[in-house]
């Protein structure tokens, strides 16, 4: 079987992670926690996922010029990952994310997006060729929105599939011309929820929002729903719901995060969407099973392992 090849456009930051007994209210000071310092991203952290499941992965991406940049892209390569296309800003630093993180994994992230926000629409004029070669091309909302708009078009004048994470969540519609070329929409609950409108509390709520984001243009729309799992929606009103792989959640911070990356590996595989998302959905869960983002990611070997248990 041919290497499937996920081209993966978006962030890289340095994580900055302490894990404390309490999340700090505003203003409030809470002594005591660990530390660790991680390469992340949302866009790096779909492309280690994809890298680790498999796939050949090229990563486009801007980072600074400065000792986190080299840091990073030295960390990508060892994952196997084409750095060829991680381009360097003279001016702006690389991009940093300060997370914390509580005894029940619940996080509260803040992003400096520093080189990340000059990755630009030309710079996908650029990289057009390494995006019409990929089997799939996968996105999220941590780089500048004409630029993801701009890769979408390129991908999609191709029949290249994309799919794109709405994540961070905007607190605006997206634009009609880029859900036309994406291929795969996939909100977690609360990114569901920003683009419709529709508070998104349970799989019937999740299949509203759905319904409404795919009379936008998406072949599929995908909501993740945490210990719940996943909804697939295909058709209005008629979405199946893939059930969460039972772990003890440990740090949620880039389950969803090993959900795109593996979505994208298991499309690119050619395998059909269910089974994608329940291949996907596994990956969510061993990667909220273990603390950090890019270190959390799993592994084939040990999604398979647990598809298989
Ligand atoms: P995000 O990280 O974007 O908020 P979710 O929390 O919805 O996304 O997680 C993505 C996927 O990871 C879910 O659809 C689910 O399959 C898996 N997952 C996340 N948290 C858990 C958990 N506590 N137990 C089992 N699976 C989980």
């Amino acid at each position: 079987m041919k290497t499937p090849h996920v081209v993966v456009v978006g962030s890289s930051n340095t994580d900055m992670v302490v894990k404390t007994a309490e999340l700090p209210k505003p203003g409030e000071t809470v002594v005591g926690g660990t530390f660790v310092m991680a390469a992340g991203g949302k866009g790096a952290n779909q492309a280690v996922a994809a890298a680790r499941l498999g796939a050949k992965t090229t990563f486009i991406a801007k980072v600074g010029d400065d000792l986190f940049g080299r840091q990073a892209v030295a960390g990508y390569q060892k994952e196997g990952i084409d750095t060829r296309w991680v381009l360097r800003d003279p001016a702006r630093p690389t991009g940093v994310a300060l997370i914390l993180v509580d005894q029940r994994g619940e996080n509260l992230i803040s992003v400096a997006s520093g080189a990340n926000e000059a990755l630009s629409p030309e710079d996908m004029d650029a990289a057009a060729e390494v995006l019409r070669s990929a089997d799939i091309v996968v996105m999220q909302l941590e780089t500048p929105l004409p630029t993801v708009c701009r890769a979408a078009e390129i991908a999609a004048a191709a029949g290249v599939p994309v799919i794109l994470d709405p994540a961070p969540a905007p607190n605006h519609p997206l634009p009609e011309e880029l859900l036309r070329h994406v291929t795969y929409l996939k909100p977690n609950e609360s990114e569901a929820e920003r683009l419709t409108g529709v508070a998104v509390t349970d799989v019937a709520s999740a299949q509203a929002a759905a319904d409404r984001l795919l009379a936008a243009g998406p072949r599929a729309v995908i909501v993740t729903l945490g210990p719940r799992g996943a909804l697939v929606v295909e058709k209005a009103g008629a979405g199946t719901a893939i059930p969460a792989h039972v772990v003890s959640a440990v740090d949620t911070t880039a389950a969803g995060d090993a959900f795109s990356g593996a979505l994208a590996v298991a499309l690119a595989r050619g395998e059909p969407l269910l089974d994608a998302a329940r291949f996907a959905a596994v990956a969510g869960a061993l990667a909220a099973s273990r603390m950090g983002a890019q270190p959390s990611l799993p592994t084939e070997t040990e999604v398979r392992a647990a598809l298989g248990s």
